[in-house]
């Protein structure tokens, strides 16, 4: 990397954008953010490696810009709340040219603008290894809004929106060096947080209990069932899944257990009352969004999943045990 650091961060601080609650941003030692009257501030970090989160020879710099807002986004959407603003942590190793500097921070504005957020913050330096981003995201939520993954009660139905699968399918393609049709592709490399859903279905009071799908639908809904303390049942032949996903499973019947355990899905799953079917189709069209009912919670604390016949499902494929199955998605 030629330029220093100062300039970068000059450059940085030129794109950062602005938001009405941005009471000091960078340039100071810390940056001031005003919380409106009645709302939450809400925080999530996350961290990604190369080499253990992505691969640079698979992915393009600006996608991972992109990715790099959208998953931290998603975590915000998962509680119903607006995302506000991010903050980065860039270690950028030392054969990094200004070019690939560029090309990053090019898809990272991209998505920040596309998302209606700005950058609060953050940090840069020089990295003998690897090239890391370590990013802090903060929304607003207002008071009463916040849904939790804490909130679902017996009998409640079980949605999730989009399409499961695609991108351990994607990944699938890439580890196998098979052809990646680019539907797939998309969804691995520029995954969309889906801001506008969750923030509906909480203003709505429509979901009781949500999060986002980055580990995979049966890893992350053990989470929301232990938060309740409650189970589920699960049909597979309900889960929502594409037409390039359909494609594969013809040919290989155990990919279904990516749509069950793939990860990366960055959709959401969330939990609402029988009566608010109606309420919640009427969304999904007016948004323009798939949502599709996969289950019921249920009474004890099993996840149960069933097959065409009924039969209680066992996965038989393991999930790819690849680099980017370490990520921590805690707060
Ligand atoms: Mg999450």
């Amino acid at each position: 990397m030629e330029a220093g650091e100062f300039e970068l961060i000059d450059k940085i601080r030129r794109q950062a954008g602005q938001g009405a609650e941005l009471q000091l941003g960078i340039g100071d030692d810390c940056s001031a953010i005003n919380v409106p009257p009645g709302h939450s501030l809400l925080t999530s970090t996350d961290l990604l490696l190369e080499g253990v989160h992505f691969r640079l020879d698979w992915t393009d710099l600006v996608s991972l810009g992109n990715k790099t807002v959208a998953v931290n986004v998603s975590d915000i959407a998962a509680m119903g709340a607006r995302p506000l603003c991010l903050y980065l942590g860039l270690g950028l190793p030392l054969s990094f040219s200004d070019r690939q500097v560029e090309q990053f921070l090019a898809g990272f504005f991209a998505s920040l603008e596309d998302y209606d957020i700005f950058l609060a913050g953050g940090d840069t330096c020089r990295s003998n290894g690897p090239l890391m981003l370590a990013v802090t995201v903060q929304g607003l939520c207002p008071e009463g809004q916040l849904v939790t993954r804490a909130g679902a009660v017996v009998g409640d139905d079980l949605w999730v929106s989009g399409t499961l699968g695609d991108s351990a399918l994607a990944l699938g393609c890439l580890l196998e060096g098979s052809p990646l049709p680019a539907p797939l592709a998309d969804r691995h490399f520029r995954p969309i947080a889906r801001v506008k859903l969750g923030q509906r279905l909480a203003a709505e009071h429509l979901a009781t209990a949500m999060l986002d799908l980055s580990d995979g639908l049966s890893g992350d809904l053990r989470h929301l069932l232990l938060s309740s303390g409650v189970g589920a049942r699960v049909v597979l032949s309900q889960l929502p899944l594409s037409e390039e996903f359909r494609q594969a499973l013809s040919g290989d019947r155990t990919l279904i257990d990516l749509a069950l355990s793939g990860g990366e899905d960055y959709e959401l799953l969330f939990t609402a009352r029988t009566g608010s079917r109606a309420r919640i189709e009427a969304l999904a069209t007016e948004l323009p969004i798939s949502l599709q009912r996969i289950g019921e919670i249920t009474s004890g604390s099993e996840l149960c999943l069933l097959d065409a016949a009924g039969q209680s499902y066992q996965p038989r494929r393991q999930a790819f045990d690849h680099f980017d199955r370490s990520r921590s998605h805690q707060p």
